[in-house]
Formats: C-alpha cells, sequence, structure tokens
C-alpha cells in the first residue's frame, strides 16, 4: 500500500472553490456520505432481498424479470457509456441530444451524480491501490467492493477530493442541473417511473413494487461494484503485469463490456475500454451506434504501435496477438522491439497513470500515437 501522504503534501493543497451545485451532495441532508450510504444501501439491500425472497417462495411472478433487465442495461449503460467513457474518460465527444439521453440514463442508475462519480473515478485512475485511491484494492475485496462507501474516507482521499481539479465537469451544463436537480431527478426517473410501470403492467402491490424496483438497484450496484473489486483481484494481464486490474470476461459480461480492466487502466482515454472492440462490449456497440449516427463523434482509440510498445514494455506475455493487424508483424515472430517512432518521452510515461484524454499530463508524442475515429468532418 502506498502512502500518498509525502507526495501530497509537496503538491499545491490549495482546496479548490466547489459551486453549491455540487456541494450539496457531498453531504447528502447533512450527514456524512459513509452515513448516509448505511441508511441508503441498507434499505436497498432490505427490500431487494426481501423481493428475492417473495420469488424464492413462490409468492411473486418472476414475469417482471425481463423489463427489470431493460430498465436496468439502460441505467447501466447510462453509468458505463455515459458517466465512465464519456463524463470521467472523455474518450469521445457527444451532442447535445446525446448528453441528455446519457444524462437521464445514468440518473436512472442512482449511483450519486455524474461530477460525484466521475471525481471518485478519476482519482482512481490517477491513485490506483494508493490510500487516495477510494476503492483501494489492496485493502481487500469487501473495502472495495461495497466496504469503501460505508467507512470514513482515508485523509489521503480526503485531501485529494477537497483538491482534484476537475473545471470540465464542473462548467459542464448538463452536469451541472443534474448536480442541482438530482434527488428531484432520481425520485422521478429512479422511483416514480419504474414503479408505475409494476403497478399499471403487473399489478402489484405498492409494497411489492418498492422491492421489485430494489432488486433491480441492488443487482445493478453489485455489478458495478465487481469492477472496482472482482477485476481488481481475478484474470489475466496482458498489457500492464505491475498493476492490479485485470481482464475479466465474467464482469465485462456483466458490466456490459467494463471488465477488460487491464486494458482499461493501461490505456483509460480509449472509447472502447478494451482491445477488441465488440467482443463483449454491448457499451462500445452503443457508441459505435451513436457514432454511425453522427452524434458521438472524435473517438478516441489506440494505435497498433502503442498497442505493440506496451505490450513489449509491461506485458505479462499472456497476450494472444488476436485482433492485433498482421501487416505490422508476422504472428508467429513476435518481434518485441520498441518501434522506430516511439521516442524516449513516451516510454517514459508509461508508468505515469492518466485519467483520460483531457489528462493534462498525457506527452505530446503520445497524443499523436493516439487515433481518432469519426473526427467531425470526416463522416
Ligand atoms: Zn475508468
Ligand atoms: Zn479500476
Amino acid at each position: 500500500m502506498v502512502d500518498v501522504d509525502n507526495a501530497a503534501s509537496e503538491e499545491v493543497v490549495e482546496e479548490r472553490k466547489v459551486h453549491e451545485d455540487f456541494s450539496r451532495i457531498d453531504k447528502p441532508f447533512g450527514l456524512e456520505q459513509h452515513v448516509f450510504n448505511w441508511f441508503w444501501l441498507g434499505t436497498a439491500h432490505v427490500f431487494g432481498l426481501y423481493y428475492f425472497y417473495l420469488v424464492i417462495a413462490g409468492k411473486l411472478s418472476t414475469s417482471t424479470f425481463l423489463f427489470e433487465l431493460l430498465f436496468g442495461y439502460i441505467a447501466g449503460m447510462g453509468i458505463t457509456v455515459g458517466c465512465h467513457r464519456y463524463w470521467t474518460h472523455k474518450t469521445f465527444k457527444a451532442n447535445l441530444p446525446l448528453q441528455i439521453i446519457l444524462m437521464t440514463m445514468q440518473t436512472m442508475s442512482n449511483q450519486y451524480p455524474i461530477r460525484k462519480w466521475s471525481l471518485d473515478h478519476r482519482i482512481h485512475h490517477k491513485y490506483t491501490d494508493t490510500n487516495a485511491d477510494p476503492h483501494n484494492s489492496t485493502r481487500g475485496f469487501w473495502f472495495s467492493h461495497i466496504g469503501w462507501l460505508l467507512l470514513p474516507k482515508h485523509p489521503d482521499l480526503q485531501k485529494k477530493l477537497k483538491t482534484f481539479d476537475m473545471p470540465d465537469l464542473e462548467n459542464d451544463p448538463i452536469v451541472r442541473f443534474q448536480s442541482r436537480w438530482y434527488w428531484t431527478l432520481t425520485a422521478i426517473i429512479h422511483f416514480i417511473i419504474p414503479i408505475c410501470i409494476f403497478r399499471y403492467f403487473w399489478g402489484l402491490s405498492m409494497i411489492h413494487c418498492i422491492a421489485a424496483n430494489y432488486r433491480r438497484y441492488l443487482v445493478s450496484l453489485h455489478i458495478t461494484w465487481c469492477v472496482n473489486s472482482v477485476a481488481h483481484i481475478w484474470g489475466d494481464k496482458p498489457y500492464d503485469k505491475n498493476i492490479t486490474p485485470a481482464e475479466n470476461s465474467w464482469v465485462s459480461f456483466l458490466a456490459a463490456g467494463e471488465g477488460w480492466h487491464n486494458y482499461h487502466h493501461t490505456f483509460p482515454w480509449d472509447y472502447k475500454a478494451a482491445e477488441l472492440g465488440w467482443k463483449i462490449n454491448p457499451s462500445t456497440m452503443f457508441i459505435d451506434f451513436f457514432a454511425w449516427l453522427g452524434w458521438a463523434y472524435d473517438l478516441k482509440t489506440i494505435s497498433q504501435t502503442m498497442l505493440k510498445q506496451r505490450l513489449h514494455r509491461t506485458g505479462n506475455g499472456s497476450h494472444n496477438l488476436q485482433g492485433i493487424d498482421e501487416t505490422i508483424f508476422d504472428k508467429d515472430d513476435f518481434d518485441y522491439s520498441v518501434p522506430a517512432d516511439v521516442t524516449e518521452l513516451m516510454k517514459d510515461c508509461i508508468h505515469q497513470p492518466i485519467w483520460g484524454w483531457d489528462d493534462e499530463t498525457i506527452p505530446e508524442d503520445l497524443r499523436n500515437v493516439t487515433k481518432t475515429l469519426r473526427s467531425k468532418g470526416n463522416n
């Protein structure tokens, strides 16, 4: 476990000013976040597990399952595509209608507002597995899965939360609007609409409607948390053997393509969050569809040169080379030498964590070997 106290003290620790739209979310209903979470997540578990009991006991039909799956998947894409790949990592650009759709989908998921989710996640990428990492996986499976939401934050993390700058999101009108009206929007989109649907189409009693909605919520929460816990413990590390995030196809299956976590932490600005775009990756399909419509554009992805160089330098040798452009090298005689066009500066930057495309610490060389797909004007 790395102590970042010293590193943090050398940085500028001036607290950034947080607009009221955002600061009121930091203490929901005046409570410390982790105290509030005991009530919030406790309620979700009690109602969600009660629904499972009703189904197992034969007191409730399972026919709501398909609706829950559909609603849960749309909400999940709000996290994977919207909150994660768009707002947190800036891996592509979106026009206003797509931003509104993604914000609505993210609100369906009820995993806190975009700005708060993104702040935690950028810090997670920048300080992975240190005390400043919100779900530091070196503190064990349960801490990285759910414990981090129920325990007081480590002082190193508190410092980062006060100083980590995100001017792009704090000036984003959609992000500000959502934070300002978060509880109202959540009440309508996350609670009232699905509960009305359960009531109207299945005629469930009100308590059963609430339980059914909570079951969907509970499942989606645990799937999201698996990315922080399971995908930081179990899986292969073909891209960087020095980090905990791993390639986990089960997590990818459940989390719409977010389990290719060794790749994602190695190249967090790639819109696919994986090397092979559509392999167990519905979130990439979603972005590609909207890119085809022209609503998503400037999709960032890794060049073959960058991939090859990184496999050479930090991979654990397990990469089976499938999907790599074979014109670059002979599959049977993989050349691990560093390509000539990779400069010294780029070699040095590979162990410096980067949170995403707009991270100012990305060296220019690395930007130059990143490909941009469907640039505006090329469609
Ligand atoms: Zn990420
Ligand atoms: Zn991670």
